[in-house]
């Protein structure tokens, strides 16, 4: 008759699919249930204290650290969650994405009565300028360099040619992307 008492007393507490009793495991290093383990500053004590006592549990919480280690682990583990999404918000602020891709041309008055065409923006597209401005002045044969940290000066005005010899030379170059910026003054 035993059993019977036991049923109706626990009538409220015992669960379909849990095995009774319910044990709660102790760690003898920490005293805590072996589950809070890993949340005492000497786990390693209580790693070894398990490996001894309660190997079975052992294996288990090392296969959950292990898991942890992983691409997707336990994760149980809240400081290790925060840390992987700030390196992969370091990764996307890392993409050189801050400079909008534009290039601008504009004519500059140069003398009396003749321009010059500035092309800045190149570098946007990872076009080096040095080859940049040798084209341009092979293209138009006449003086064309490199005049500034993303600005070449072409010697004469061939603003209009740009517009189509630009992305002629360099197709990711589209003519959506070249703004005219009209006569600048110098
Ligand atoms: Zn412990």
């Amino acid at each position: 008759m035993a059993d019977g008492e036991d049923t109706a007393t626990l009538a409220a507490g015992p669960q379909p699919g849990v095995k009774y009793p319910l044990s709660v495991l102790y760690c003898g290093n920490c005293s805590m249930p072996i589950e809070y383990c890993e949340y005492y500053p000497e786990y390693e004590k209580c790693k070894h204290w398990l490996e001894k006592n309660l190997p079975a549990e052992f294996e288990k919480m090392v296969k959950l650290g292990e898991g942890d280690d992983g691409a997707d682990g336990g994760g149980n583990d809240d400081d290790k969650k925060r840390q992987k999404r700030g390196g992969k918000g370091m990764m996307k602020a890392k993409k050189k994405d801050d400079t909008p891709k534009q290039v601008t041309i504009s004519r500059a008055p140069r003398g009396k009565k003749k321009s010059v065409t500035v092309v800045t923006g190149l570098s946007t597209f990872d076009i080096d300028l040095k080859v940049a401005a040798k084209c341009f002045g092979t293209k138009f044969a006449c003086g064309s360099s490199v005049t500034g940290d993303d600005e070449i000066v072409i010697q004469g005005d061939v603003k209009d040619d740009l517009f189509d010899f630009i992305p002629e030379k360099w197709p990711e170059i589209d003519e959506d992307f070249i703004e005219d910026l009209g006569d600048l003054k110098r």
